[in-house]
């Protein structure tokens, strides 16, 4: 990646909006203070709005309040007129939330810093590196280039970026690359076992309670090729949990032998459904999401549907069928 666009834009200009998607993970909200942590080190004037918060298991990351919640912690109105607009981490309208119609009423020039495949024209100059295995990556490579350091809690705050997209760097997407950047950020101060701890190891029982009632049920289909959940609003209302307790649920279906696809269908309190999409190579859920409006990565990407549940899960498995039937794929290991 060639970041001296990036520098020219940084140095031609003093105010900057960074935004990410809507239920920031730890990629996007790690990208986030990175990319305030550089301009910051260059003397600019940052402020960081999403259109919604982060999880609770990732307020660790925001212990300072530098992320901003729209019509929550800022109104509309307060938003900065700002020069440069930085998006990470997405560049679909769809996954902007109520961003998208700030982004859309600015004249801010644009920049968009993304490793996902799917995209659309947001109108940006675009940063954008499908191989890099998290948005963190490219950040960390920014900096870099820019002859900007981070402090621990950057650091730590990337790093989490990094090892919750690559699955704790077991996903294909883990490379070299991956692992020198984890280093180097492990000598800036990153506590990798800490990470993990507050990422993972600080759960609600409700939140457990939740993935018990959910996975109790699981199915497979296609020869169990297919295998999928749900978790409807009785589930999250009678146990206490909210959507985002269903994060990486579906991982869960992956480790059911012989399966190729999975998905978790979440209802959402608008009414809507909320699918998270994985696959193992040679299938592509980032097209299949693309059938919905959806999109991601071709091993994990997402879609939300029109609810009510039952229509929404019959075509998504007409979808997973047609995807299992023309790309083919391995026989299930014995
Ligand atoms: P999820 O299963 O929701 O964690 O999403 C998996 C990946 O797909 C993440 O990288 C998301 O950013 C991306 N993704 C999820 N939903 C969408 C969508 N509607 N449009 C584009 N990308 C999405």
């Amino acid at each position: 990646m060639d970041w001296t666009v990036l520098k020219q834009i940084i140095d031609e200009h003093q105010t900057f909006l960074v935004t990410s998607h809507v239920r920031p993970d730890a990629d996007a909200l790690g990208s986030e203070l990175g990319m305030r942590a550089i301009l910051l080190a260059l003397g600019k004037e940052v402020t960081i709005v999403n259109a919604s918060a982060p999880p609770a298991n990732l307020h660790f990351l925001n212990p300072d309040g530098h992320v901003l919640k729209l019509n929550e912690n800022i109104t509309r109105a307060s938003v900065p007129k700002v020069d440069v607009i930085i998006v990470v981490d997405t560049s679909a309208w769809q996954q902007l939330g109520t961003m998208a119609d700030v982004i859309q009423n600015a004249t801010s020039k644009r920049v968009v810093i993304d490793h996902h495949v799917s995209s659309d024209d947001l109108g940006a100059i675009e940063f954008k590196d499908v191989s890099a295995a998290a948005t963190g990556e490219l950040i960390f490579e920014a900096a870099e280039s820019l002859g900007v350091s981070f402090d621990a809690q950057t650091a730590n705050a990337l790093y989490a970026a990094i090892a919750t997209d690559t699955g704790w760097f077991r996903f294909p997407s883990t490379g070299a690359r991956t692992m020198r950047i984890a280093a180097s950020l492990i000598e800036l101060g990153a506590v990798p076992h800490n990470v993990y701890n507050l990422v993972h190891e600080q759960c609600s029982m409700a939140r457990v309670r939740l993935s018990g009632r959910v996975l109790g049920r699981i199915q497979s289909e296609a020869e169990g090729r297919l295998v999928w959940i749900y978790a409807d609003s009785a589930d999250l209302s009678e146990t206490g949990s909210v959507p985002s307790d269903t994060e990486s649920l579906v991982n869960q279906c992956l480790t059911v032998s012989g399966s190729e696809a999975a998905f978790i269908a979440v209802e959402l309190q608008t009414g809507q459904i909320k699918f998270s999409l994985r696959s193992r190579p040679p299938h592509d859920v980032a097209k299949l999401a693309e059938q919905f409006n959806g999109g991601g990565h071709k091993l994990a990407s997402g879609a939300t549907l029109q609810g009510p549940l039952k229509p929404a899960l019959e075509k998504m498995l007409v979808a997973f069928r047609q995807m299992l039937q023309s790309s083919g794929g391995s026989p299930p290991q014995s």
